[in-house]
């Protein structure tokens, strides 16, 4: 059967609803999705129950990942050319030219140390991926370093190892209680970019984590972050110094340091890469989601020499590691037309003029009786509530006013796509501040 939609999509809904698990989402009272008919630029084509058709500009690059919009010419031509060569092959014994380029390009892209890039199939995969290779390292020295410290209020996945490191609270451990295994938690760094070593938060924050590290460093395998901005536990930025911080107390007790900037990455905070802010290099990088501009699933982790050599005089011979899919030439292909686009288009350029327009459009959030705070970094927009979202009815206002968000938690926030133009800009702003008015007031 084509699954090309009808006009009137209420049977596909009503399936939908009783078939289709959507995410983080009960069977039992399973929602009311919107109907994406097609999408283009920055915008979804949203179809109705009653035939009738909504544009709406999107808000959330659909999970922060089509920074150069919809139905792109330039990947579209790429994915295209890969189809007629091959869409997929086993990367066991076999390579291929996108893999290879795709690799040199990552490795150019960051910095030097790093130099060995394993490709893993989503964003979770490769916090897994990141994780084991920590823990093989150690145990291929022979040391008996099993846990991971890292700072509440992160996210680095759904799967069990990155949702071992997600935030207790905002990551469900308790549903897994006894499953999961527990690792240490720092207090969430004090709010904000700027904030120096002499900010009396900081030298608090610097207290307690450095005493928690101190109590556990003999156990620590690696120190995993996202550097400066948390993103899905809790849309939060902290300071370069932060970061800093954690990184030497990693290096002064003999653990690694893993950077997940899967949510950061490509430019989404200003620089290419947020650890940049920070000076700080990983022996450990992740990256994902941005990487194809949002066509196909693929994700990198990439790591020092040190690392890979380590791991690889070990027992096993090598990295555990060999998902089905990895290094899918199709995504790796779309991945390097993407990344040629970062670079056609000034990313840095793009990004700034979205930090400068969110500034301007969200800030009149500011006067809504349930706003507690506006911030903008980069190409990240946040609205917070004094209260819980209404999800379903805060997206069902802005769709009427032509845009499509998705809130979690008391946050209202946006990663436009880069190419969003000040008026669709203006209009996507509009359209937040709008719609929390309207449903919170
Ligand atoms: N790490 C971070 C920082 C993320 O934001 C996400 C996804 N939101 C992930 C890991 C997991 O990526 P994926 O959903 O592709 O598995």
């Amino acid at each position: 059967m084509p699954a090309t939609p009808p006009s009137d999509v209420t049977p596909l809904l009503a399936y939908d609803r009783d078939h289709v698990w959507h995410p983080y989402s009960s069977v039992l009272s399973p929602g009311h999705p919107h109907f994406v008919e097609s999408a283009s630029g920055v915008r979804l084509r949203i179809r109705r129950p009653d035939g009738s058709c909504r544009e709406a500009v999107d808000a959330m690059s659909s999970w922060w990942c089509a920074i150069h919009g919809y139905a792109v010419p330039e990947l579209d031509a790429a994915a295209r050319d890969q189809l007629g060569r091959m869409s997929h092959v086993m990367f066991g014994g076999l390579t291929h030219a996108p893999a290879i380029a795709l690799a040199r390009r990552l490795v150019d892209l960051t910095p030097e140390p790093l130099q060995h890039v394993f490709f893993a199939d989503s964003g979770s995969v490769s916090v897994e991926v990141a994780m084991k290779m920590a823990l093989q390292l150690h145990v291929a020295a022979g040391r008996a370093r099993t846990r991971f410290f890292t700072i509440r209020g992160g996210y680095h996945g759904d799967t069990f190892s990155p949702m071992s490191v997600t935030d207790p609270e905002g990551g469900m451990h308790l549903l897994f209680n006894g499953i999961l295994p527990q690792h240490v938690f720092a207090p969430v760094p004090p709010a904000g970019i700027d904030v120096g070593p002499d900010d009396p938060r900081m030298v608090e924050w610097e207290r307690a984590t450095s005493d928690l590290f101190v109590a556990h460093a003999d156990e620590i395998a690696a120190v995993i972050l996202e550097p400066t901005l948390q993103g899905a536990g809790g849309m939060r930025f902290h300071s370069p110094y932060a970061v800093q911080l954690l990184a030497s107390l990693a290096r002064d007790h003999g653990a690694l340091v893993i950077f997940d900037e899967i949510a950061t990455g490509f430019g989404r905070t200003g620089p290419l890469w947020a650890m940049e802010r920070a000076e700080v290099v990983p022996d450990i990088l992740c990256v994902g989601k941005a990487l194809t501009g949002g066509y196909l699933t693929l994700a990198a982790v990439l790591c020092t020499t040190t690392v890979a050599e380590g791991v690889s005089r070990g027992e096993g011979g090598g990295l555990m590691h060999g998902p089905t899919f990895m290094a899918n030439p199709l995504a790796c292909a779309v991945a390097l037309a993407s990344l040629d686009l970062l670079e056609h288009n000034d990313f840095g350029r793009q990004v700034a003029a979205l930090e400068s327009g969110l500034l301007e459009g969200l800030s009149p959030a500011l006067w809504l009786g349930s706003v507690t705070d506006v911030r903008v970094l980069g190409g990240v927009g946040v609205i917070e509530l004094d209260r819980p979202a209404d999800v379903s009815a805060i997206g069902a206002a802005a769709i009427e006013r032509g845009v499509w968000v998705r809130p979690f938690r008391n946050l209202v926030y946006t990663m436009p796509p880069y190419v969003t133009s000040p008026d669709d800009l203006a209009l996507l702003c509009r359209g937040l501040v709008e719609s929390v008015a309207q449903v919170h007031g």
